[in-house]
């Protein structure tokens, strides 16, 4: 292989340019030309292709975002659009692909790899949602910003004896809010892999204000409700004024933790090297710390694994 072409795709998360770096480097070091495709499938249709050099990832490592733009493209989803994005590679004599993005953006590339033409994933998402990982390039750093801000919150919280309720991304996943409640010590974190019990709510808060807790934390990720809806139902059972925080998009800026940054590194280079030994159809992940493959079927067969027993500590923690 001799020329093979990346690009990022669907919400952007930090990292992301650390892992085009890391292939851009890693294929220059191996003799074989990498070309960048802007703004994800979309730059592919409309065959928005340049070649790249050593220089055009210098000094990137660092940044949050993507340099080679994202899109979310529904021309792509069609056949016409998969084929008209392979011949436009095929043009330019580009032998493979590596997609850089969360579970919709694998799917694609899956798409381009049944048609025959070579592909290599990497999972690159704030949500951590990807089956066989444990974990996204991005998540790692959402994960510290949402940890800051709900320290933050923490510190009004107590001054003013006031219950929050902060509301992160994820909208199917909820290792955000679990991570990021574990790590902040929230009482309450609600996520879309379990049912919550309303009572339960409540009986914590008022078991902490019984030990004259000043302040309560609650985290809901978005696909299990929203901080409105939270705030609407403890004024109704409790008659409790709540303040809200709705996180948004700051979680997916920053620049990449150190663990995001060597996170791409590692699965930029392997995605390299999966189209060097001519294998693709494979989505680069990390399981135990080691690098590990999982083919694209395997990753839309599988869910990624809830942690159901770091779920039960935060209960416990948090009686
Ligand atoms: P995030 O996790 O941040 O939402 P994502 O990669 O899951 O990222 P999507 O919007 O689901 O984001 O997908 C990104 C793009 O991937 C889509 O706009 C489309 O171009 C392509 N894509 C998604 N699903 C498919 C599919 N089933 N077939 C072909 N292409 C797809």
């Amino acid at each position: 292989m001799k020329k093979i072409a990346l690009l990022t795709s669907g919400g952007d998360s930090p990292g992301m340019n650390a892992a085009i770096r890391a292939v851009v480097r890693k294929a220059i070091y191996h003799d074989i030309e990498v070309f960048g495709v802007k703004n994800g499938f979309a730059g592919l249709i409309e065959d928005d292709i340049q070649k790249m050099s050593l220089g055009d990832v210098g000094d990137i490592i660092h940044r949050g975002g993507t340099i080679l733009y994202t899109a979310r493209c529904e021309e792509f989803k069609e056949v016409e659009g998969q084929q008209q994005a392979i011949s436009n590679l095929k043009a330019r004599g580009i032998e493979g692909l590596i997609v850089i993005g969360g579970d919709g953006s694998l799917r694609g590339a899956q798409k381009l790899e049944n048609m025959g033409f070579p592909v290599a994933g990497i999972p690159g998402t704030i949500d951590n949602d990807v089956a066989g990982t444990d974990f996204t390039i991005g998540f790692d750093t959402a994960l510290n910003t949402v940890v800051q801000a709900v320290d933050k919150v923490r510190d009004t919280a107590t001054s003013h004896d006031r219950t929050y309720v902060i509301e992160v991304m994820g909208r199917e996943s909820g290792d955000l809010a679990l991570w990021a409640g574990v790590a902040a010590g929230a009482e309450t974190i609600i996520v879309p892999e379990s049912s919550y019990n309303m009572q339960d709510i409540i009986d914590r808060l008022n078991r902490g204000r019984d030990r004259g807790k000043r302040h309560s934390i609650i985290i809901i990720a978005e696909g299990a409700g929203t901080a409105p809806e939270m705030a609407r139902l403890l004024k109704e059972k409790m008659n409790i004024e709540t303040r809200m925080t709705v996180l948004g998009h700051i979680q997916r800026g920053g620049s990449p933790t150190a663990f995001d940054r060597v996170l791409a590194s590692r699965l930029g280079g392997s995605a390299v090297e999966q189209l060097l030994e001519g294998i693709s159809g494979q989505m680069e992940g990390i399981l135990n710390n080691e690098l590990a493959r999982t083919s694209f079927s395997y990753v839309f067969s599988g869910n990624h694994r809830f942690n159901d027993m770091m779920y039960k500590l935060s209960q416990e923690l948090s009686i």
